[in-house]
């Protein structure tokens, strides 16, 4: 590392090789700014590990230090300093149009990140995630690894809540351009240690970065491109399971989420045949998740048809989210559904919420009763880990393992997973 100094700041800076190879990724720079210097060198040791650039400022003394900003991509930003605080900073970085992707960090309590968090959004500062001081090396690894999402172009219509500014035009664009891309998310079983399988979640490669799918896939579903867009993904996960097993992974389940709108038209029941004929894939490796609150909306009922025929195929059913949606439990019994995935908002709060903790502990139980899997997304934490393994839950899937990955990504990671195992 060589030592610089810029402005009143001290400024250390790194540099290192790419560990993971994330395609998205392309040398960022990063810079962090917090009066703990061992936190500065711990940040800029993991992200130079993830490949990133570094530098970090331990005191900053005016607001002319941050002109350095420019420069970079990411900001880890401790909000309590001695001088200037976080939220002063935000707001000066508002006023100085500086708006690199923010990781907010804290060793106060959550709602003082969810505060700032607030604000940030407010000022149309991107924020790529928070930190809770003592946080995991691995949360930070996997926040930085994450794609970058696409700041909107206008204000107007990030006030009015919606985090994108494409047009129809532009998506169907970027579906013949094959812009949607699905990455994997490895789910570990918890009894054995083994990967049980990868989510595949998609992803748009746009040219201005990669685009998470809550930023186009409204507009998608409100249009009938969700249909060409999942027979995509489908596609091609097929496809990356084929080359998996060329590379000795095998036995590996995916799941794939549906999306309620227009389920019926997609007539998934018979196209899914003609696929499995194309893939060496069987449809018992295959498990479609479909969000709760969706599914047991009776009025639905062509959707639930159409849920029913590929269950009748020999495909899986998950219930996606469960334990957000407003309808009575009692309907899981009349669906043909084989796994629970309990939503990650209460997984990540297991431990620090009793509320939280009943309602795991519950899904668990009712998975049992029922006799279907049980799966906990959001799994961030060993700690979680280890009461999900004392709970009875199935299967776990979690940035505690690792964020989504593009297919070859998932490969590496699977071998050295596997490696140590
Ligand atoms: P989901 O199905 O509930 O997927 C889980 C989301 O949680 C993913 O967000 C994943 O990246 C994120 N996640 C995974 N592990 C962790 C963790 O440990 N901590 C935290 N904080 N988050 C974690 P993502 O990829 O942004 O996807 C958002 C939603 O978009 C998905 O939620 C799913 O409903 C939808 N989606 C994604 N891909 C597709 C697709 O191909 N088709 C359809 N119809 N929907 C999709
Ligand atoms: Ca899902
Ligand atoms: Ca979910």
């Amino acid at each position: 590392m060589n030592n610089v100094i810029a402005g009143n700041a001290q400024v250390k800076m790194g540099t290192q090789n790419n560990l993971g190879d994330q395609r998205e990724i392309t040398r960022r720079k990063l810079l962090v700014i917090d009066d703990e210097e061992d936190i500065c060198e711990l940040i800029s040791e993991i992200a130079e590990l993830a490949g990133y650039e570094t530098d970090s400022i331990s005191l900053l003394n005016s607001v002319d230090d941050l002109s350095v900003l420019e420069a970079f991509d990411v900001l880890a930003l401790d909000l309590s300093m001695p001088g200037l605080d976080g939220i002063e900073i935000l707001h000066y970085m508002e006023h100085l149009n500086l708006k690199p992707q923010l990781v907010l960090m804290t060793g106060f309590e959550q709602s003082v990140l969810e505060g700032a968090k607030k604000l940030a959004d407010q000022l149309q500062i991107p924020v790529l995630g928070t930190l809770s001081k003592p946080f995991q090396v691995q949360n930070v690894k996997s926040l930085l690894m994450q794609p970058f999402t696409v700041p909107a172009k206008n204000k107007s219509q990030l006030r009015s809540g919606q985090a994108n500014d494409f047009s129809v035009q532009e998506i169907e664009r970027a579906l013949v351009r094959n812009e949607f891309i699905p990455h994997f998310q490895p789910q570990i079983d918890l009894a054995t240690g083994q990967v049980h399988g990868v989510e595949a979640l998609v992803r748009w490669h746009h040219d201005r970065g990669i685009v998470m799918p809550d930023n186009f896939l409204p507009l998608i579903e409100s249009n009938k491109l969700i249909l060409p867009l999942t027979l995509s993904v489908i596609e091609q996960t097929m496809a990356q399971m084929e080359r998996w097993q060329n590379h000795g992974l095998v036995d590996l389940q995916v799941s794939i989420n549906l999306s309620a709108a227009y389920l019926d038209e997609l007539n998934l029941a018979s196209l899914m045949p003609q696929l499995l004929q194309k893939y060496p894939v069987t449809a018992e490796m295959i498990t479609f998740e479909i969000t709760e609150r969706i599914a047991l909306d009776g009025s639905n009922q062509s959707c639930l048809d159409a849920l029913t025929r590929l269950r009748l195929k020999g495909f899986f059913l998950s219930l996606d989210d469960f334990g957000t949606g407003y309808s009575s439990l009692a309907q899981l019994n009349q669906l043909p559904f084989n796994e629970i995935k309990i939503d990650k908002g209460f997984v990540m709060h297991a431990l620090s919420s009793p509320i939280s903790q009943t309602i795991v502990q519950s899904s668990i139980s009712l998975a049992k009763q029922l006799g279907v899997r049980c799966i906990a997304e959001g799994v961030e934490t060993k700690e979680i880990e280890s009461f999900l393994i004392e709970s009875g839950c199935d299967v776990a899937q979690g940035y505690l393992y690792s964020p989504s990955l593009p297919s070859d990504d998932f490969i590496l990671w699977a071998k050295e997973y596997l490696d140590k195992l």
